[in-house]
């Protein structure tokens, strides 16, 4: 297809400029191709009722021609042009959601080409509720046919900036109407059958259904993602919505989602993969590794709607390899979310527990006795090390009267070895640090007793020595010139070295407690 100059028109919906639709509109009455916003996401406009047009749209898209193409229009009239034997439930439904996110099918008439309908007997249609489109819908005759202006199998367009990224170049205009307001495609609404189907969750709900006309029925390929069975939409069956990476979801209780992400972007960034990670407001601040995005807040699923198309496509222009996703409550508009993210994972899911169990500990806490010597050497000397999985590596003391810097001398000789303690300030041991997940490893034999006598159910708690399987004691330096903070550190580093071993090996899985 030869390039060519495609011209971006700002719209204004509360000011819309009538001559810039009236233009808009005239190329799409001589067969051009229009970009315009709608309510759900961005449309590739041609006129319906030209065969000719829709085989430039998917042309520009890259889309199967057996995908068919939804037909938009602005006057509920216009509907019987383009369909036939239309149910008595329409009147109903039109009057409750249109103009808004619903497409409905129905037998064609007869003035409606193949190419529209991808070669089908029915025709998809929906009446958008965002002005400009309406507008636009009129200035072109009335019939439209549009399928997200994306690239086929890219994710969906919420912007006119993501609209030029795909089809700059191959399409005559955009209207750039800013960001749209719900995110994600139309519900589709099958009323050749009775009672009608769901063929793809959107912002109107089965339940929003329900209340108006009584119970539909969903298309069970969409809940049942091992079916066998093609979608009743064609356009479902496509690896959809998706970004370059590949895209997992974690499933789980959200706890277990956010554990899970941690240790997975901890291990790919480790192998040098720049991962990203699909969060939400209240999530945020507990990741730290990798490309961190903030898809929207739980308190409201429709932001997540508005923001997910956009967040795949950022992940693309960072150039990420791989994507980690929580999973997003299917309640609502949250289904379509689900719907959509789980196609764009192309259904890859993982379970949040079974990789949460796979990290038996996620802190490491030393023990000694003040925690200004031992204690803070050996953690910073763990810190030091290249770990399988990721630690909070911290150390307490068993009496700690108020919080004080390192030694001097175990600072001195942590200098010697290009580390410091100068962010060490000491804390006093509690039952907070006994927990399921932390190891609790102790420089003397004295703190470890005094632990397990002092805390019943202290579970995970060693001496170093002991956890690492060497008989040596660690020496006490207190009092001692520099030499004895030396001999100390050799000990201890080499005790940690095999800690690091063990750590390591256990994340393999090839070595127990
Ligand atoms: P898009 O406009 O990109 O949201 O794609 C249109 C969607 O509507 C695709 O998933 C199509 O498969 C679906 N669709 C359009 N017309 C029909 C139809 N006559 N029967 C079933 N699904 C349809
Ligand atoms: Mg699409």
């Amino acid at each position: 297809m030869e390039p060519m100059e495609t011209i971006v028109k700002k719209v204004d919906k509360n000011q819309i400029d009538h001559t810039v639709i009236e233009e808009a509109g005239r190329i799409l009455r001589e067969g051009g191709l229009v970009a315009f916003p709608t309510e759900t996401v961005y449309g590739l406009g041609a006129d319906a009722l030209k065969e000719e047009a829709a085989k430039k749209t998917y042309a520009a898209k890259g889309r199967p021609s057996d995908n068919p193409l939804i037909v938009h229009i602005a006057d509920y009239e216009d509907l019987k042009k383009i369909a036939v034997r239309i149910p008595p439930e329409t009147d109903a439904l039109a009057a409750h959601f249109w103009p808004g996110p619903l497409t409905m099918i129905f037998e064609k008439s007869d003035i409606v080409p193949y190419g529209t309908t991808g070669g089908l007997d029915t025709v998809a249609v929906r009446m958008p509720s965002d002005p400009i489109a309406a507008e636009l819908i009129r200035a072109a005759g009335g019939f439209v046919s549009a399928p997200s202006a994306n690239t086929s199998g890219r994710p969906s367009p919420t912007t006119a900036e993501h609209v030029l990224a795909d089809l700059g170049g191959k399409i005559d205009m955009i209207l750039d109407g800013g960001a749209v307001d719900i995110g994600v495609e139309s519900t589709i609404l099958d009323m050749t059958v009775d009672p009608p189907m769901i063929l793809r969750p959107g912002a109107v709900t089965a339940e929003m259904f329900e209340s108006v006309i009584g119970p539909v029925t969903v298309d069970q390929t969409l809940i049942d993602s091992s079916s066998t069975k093609p979608p009743k939409a064609p356009g479902m069956k496509y690896r959809h919505y998706a970004p370059r990476a590949e895209l997992i979801i974690l499933e789980g209780d959200l706890r277990e989602e956010i554990l899970a992400i941690r240790q997975l972007s901890y291990a790919g960034s480790r192998k040098g993969k720049k991962v990203g990670i699909i969060a939400t407001a209240e999530t945020l601040p507990f990741y730290s590794n990798g490309v961190i995005k903030n898809v929207g807040t739980r308190e409201n699923e429709k932001s997540i709607a508005r923001n997910l198309y956009r967040v795949l496509r950022e992940f693309d222009e960072e150039d990420v390899d791989i994507i980690y996703s929580e999973s997003f409550a299917a309640q609502g508009i949250g289904s379509a979310v689900m719907n959509r993210l789980e196609k764009a994972a192309g259904h890859r899911r993982i379970s949040a527990s079974d990789v949460v169990a796979k990290q038996k500990y996620r802190r490491i806490t030393f023990v000694s006795q003040t925690d200004t010597g031992r204690g803070p050497m050996a953690a910073e000397l763990l810190r030091n090390h290249d770990l399988e999985q990721e630690y909070v590596i911290d150390s307490r003391g068993m009496v700690v009267l108020f919080p004080e810097p390192a030694n001097q001398k175990a600072e001195a000789i942590m200098k010697s070895a290009q580390m410091t303690l100068q962010n060490h300030t000491s804390q006093q041991f509690d039952g907070e640090n006994i927990q399921d997940d932390t190891l609790v490893l102790t420089i003397g034999e004295d703190h470890k007793n005094k632990i397990l006598s002092e805390y019943e159910n202290a579970a995970n708690v060693y001496t170093l020595n002991e956890f690492v399987g060497d008989d040596r004691e660690i020496p006490d330096p207190y009092g001692k010139p520099l030499t004895g903070y030396g001999e100390c550190y050799g000990v201890l580093s080499e005790m940690i070295d095999r800690l690091a071993e063990k750590l390591n090996a256990m994340a393999k899985g090839e070595e127990n407690e």
